[in-house]
């Protein structure tokens, strides 16, 4: 996937995301909010029914003389309760059930007052005495026994399923119809927004292509036409100056083969034995310019292993890894390069007295464009593809450093991975 694509897939999922939360706040607040008012409204129609129940109950008992054997009361809540057409539970002041025609046992209904959801049904729990005995009687102890210990009246409300479901499809039709809609306008519209940016960076890889492919033929020429200088037939004086064209071309050459490599990608490998003590050698004298320059001592113990590579990614590899000691190590300073097989495993260490790296810049070392040291050149791309080599061939890397010390890069080929043996 295109870093562009990514970017808008990013971008698009955190809006979404903060809009999800957002709505579901408000949806929420929404679905809650419905369900409090139903619940308020069937609160005050239930206790409007609970009054009658107690209206009847005092009429019956007209007033004063209050129905107060247990089986009345029992046979005038069953009236009531026929007559309303409802299921209630009845608990006279002690707490005893008088009456009950609900569903509920006597347990699943709460102590205190107000509108519950039990079993998918609403249930209203009301405590009340009958008029007579608070507003009428005269006598204060008998009015304050039934304030302490009220009636209480169970209403069932009925069930509210077809309500709840009917409230879930419309909340939650809306939310993902909503959330849906947000996504497909951000996407257009960051799209949109980032089309200029696309059309830029395609333009800048185009002309990196161009300018790398065009960099290939006077680089070729240059390169030709140092090897062929016969260095006698210059003057002693000018030869300094050959010897830093050829270093420099050296250096075009390298730069080259990673812009090649970034911009193309992998391009097609040949797999075949390599002698990897030779092309070492090699390398180390391909850099030899840049080791008299700075007065390095170079210490190879390079054992003789063949694997099966590419040479070329090969080359790169072992090329960016010089480079860069070359260039972090201050003047008079040492390298080693070591090739030796360590149990069944083929090992690469290139290791340096130079600058060291920070700890915390060591976990970001093989990103691409990343770089801790800006006094010597360089465009951060030399440990990426290093990386991706290895990843590519399953080679393992690793790094250690000491900061103001020194660096070990280390390549490791798995026994399991070798296709090829000493
Ligand atoms: P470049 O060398 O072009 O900056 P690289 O990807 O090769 O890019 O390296 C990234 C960074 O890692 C460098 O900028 C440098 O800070 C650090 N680095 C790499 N190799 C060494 C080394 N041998 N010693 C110290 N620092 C190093």
């Amino acid at each position: 996937m295109s870093e562009i694509k990514k970017t808008v897939l990013s971008i698009v999922l955190l809006y979404v995301l903060s809009t999800i939360v957002f709505l579901g706040i408000l949806f929420g607040n929404w679905y809650f909010g419905e369900i409090t008012a139903l619940k308020s409204q069937s609160f005050l129609v239930a206790q409007k029914l609970s009054k009658r129940v107690f209206r009847v109950l005092q009429k019956e008992g007209k007033y004063a003389r209050y129905v107060k054997t247990k089986e009345a009361q029992k046979a005038l809540l069953q009236s009531i309760a026929f007559d309303m057409g409802r299921q209630i539970m009845v608990f006279d002041e002690k707490g005893s059930v008088v009456f009950n025609n609900t569903r509920f046992s006597p347990f699943m209904i709460p102590n205190q007052e107000g509108i519950f959801i039990i079993g998918h049904h609403l249930v209203l729990n009301s405590y009340g005495s009958p008029d007579f005995l608070t507003r009428e009687s005269r006598s204060k102890s008998l009015n304050q026994k039934w304030k302490n210990g009220a009636f209480r009246i169970v209403i069932d409300g009925g069930n509210i399923d077809r309500f709840l479901w009917q409230l879930s499809l419309k909340v939650w039709g809306l939310f993902v119809v909503l959330i849906v809609s947000v996504g497909c306008v951000s996407f257009f519209l960051v799209r949109l927004s980032l089309r200029p940016l696309g059309q830029k960076i395609k333009e800048l890889n185009r002309f990196i292509k161009d300018t790398t492919h065009e960099i290939n033929t006077p680089l070729s020429i240059l390169q030709m036409s140092v090897e062929r200088l016969n260095a006698s037939k210059i003057p002693e004086g000018e030869r300094k100056k050959l010897h830093y064209i050829q270093a420099a071309s050296k250096t075009l050459e390298n730069i080259y083969h990673s812009l090649v490599y970034t911009s193309f990608g992998n391009l097609e490998r040949e797999i075949k034995t390599i002698d990897m003590q030779e092309l070492l050698m090699e390398r180390l004298d391909f850099f030899s310019f840049y080791f008299e320059q700075k007065h390095f001592e170079i210490i190879p113990h390079l054992s003789q292993i063949f694997l099966l590579a590419d040479s070329k990614a090969m080359t790169l590899v072992i090329d960016n890894l010089l480079s860069n000691a070359i260039k972090y190590t201050p003047k008079n300073g040492k390298i080693e390069v070591i090739l030796e097989q360590e149990e069944k495993d083929f090992v690469l260490r290139v290791r340096d007295n130079g600058i060291g790296i920070q700890e915390d810049h060591l976990k970001r070392i093989f990103d691409r464009y990343e770089r801790f040291d800006s006094s010597s050149g360089g465009f951060g791309l030399g440990l990426n593809i290093v990386k991706k080599i290895c990843d590519e061939f399953h080679i393992e890397i690793d790094v250690q450093s000491e900061y103001g010390k020194g660096s070990e890069f280390v390549l490791r080929w798995k026994n399991e991975e070798l296709n090829s043996m000493i």
